[in-house]
């Protein structure tokens, strides 16, 4: 089955027609990106998979059950999990214990027995920080990394929820091109392992034709151009629209 099935959403801001018609799947293990303008609705059909945006139409369909009208931290527990665009770790905690806390908040415990919960849930978010690279960086408070090792943390918090589907939002913004690569890989080498998709949005795009397995071109709240990063990079329309013929 479809992993992630959005068909017909439409969204308006007053006049402003932010998405139209938007249908499109991401399937298990696949790393599905949508590129556009500026304004070009990116951001709102992102929002309504995640739920921190109602759609006037449409439906949002994860795994066949419908979680269009379903909040957030609903859709969560349902298995979508996202990273943002501008770090969301706990600087002043090192990177295990951000780990440790996602873990717990995401089994829905509380909080309050922080000490020993942390200790229980160690050995699991030392073992996810070794799934991205950052084991030696369990102790070391993520305001001592590097912008690129945060992201990277940032990517063991997501998975501690287990999700089926990661929303990215620019996971790659701010970071060198180099750290980039290195992360996109090592996102889609996790996805397809543990057959996770993955929708993001990206602007650079090295990114988007490197590590896209299909990619989804939107134009004034419309998807011109659906295909793989070579059908895309070929697509006349597509060119003179948004890469600058
Ligand atoms: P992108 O992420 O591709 O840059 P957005 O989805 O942010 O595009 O925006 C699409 C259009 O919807 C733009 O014209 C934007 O101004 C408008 N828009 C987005 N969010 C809101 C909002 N909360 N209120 C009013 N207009 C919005
Ligand atoms: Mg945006």
């Amino acid at each position: 089955m479809t992993l992630l099935a959005v068909t017909d959403l439409q969204k308006s801001f007053g006049g402003v027609v932010a998405a139209r018609g938007v249908t499109f799947s991401v399937e298990r293990g696949e790393m599905l990106a949508i590129i556009g303008p500026n304004g070009a609705g990116k951001s709102t059909v992102f929002n309504m998979v995640g739920g921190q945006l109602r759609p006037d139409r449409g439906q949002v369909l994860l795994d066949g059950q419908d979680i269009t009208h379903a909040a957030p931290q609903k859709r969560f527990r349902r298995g979508v999990g996202r990273t943002f665009q501008v770090a969301q770790t706990f600087l002043s905690m090192n990177a295990a214990e951000n780990v440790q806390m996602a873990l717990i908040s995401c089994r829905r415990r509380s909080l309050g027995l922080w000490a020993p919960a942390r200790e229980r849930y160690r050995e699991k978010a030392v073992e996810l920080l070794a799934q991205v690279g950052m084991a030696e960086a369990a102790d070391i408070p993520c305001s001592a990394l590097a912008y690129g090792d945060v992201k990277r943390v940032e990517l063991a918090i997501a998975l501690a929820g287990e999700p089926k589907l990661l929303l990215m939002d620019e996971p790659t913004a701010g970071m060198a091109p180099r750290e980039r690569a290195e992360l996109m890989d090592l996102t889609a080498s996790i996805a397809a392992s543990r057959g996770i998709g993955v929708l993001f949005t990206e602007h650079d795009m090295d990114v988007v034709f490197g590590h896209a397995g299909r990619v989804l071109v939107l134009l004034r709240g419309q998807i011109i151009a659906a295909g793989t990063p070579d059908e895309i990079r070929r697509d006349a329309q597509v060119r003179r629209a948004y890469l600058g013929d």
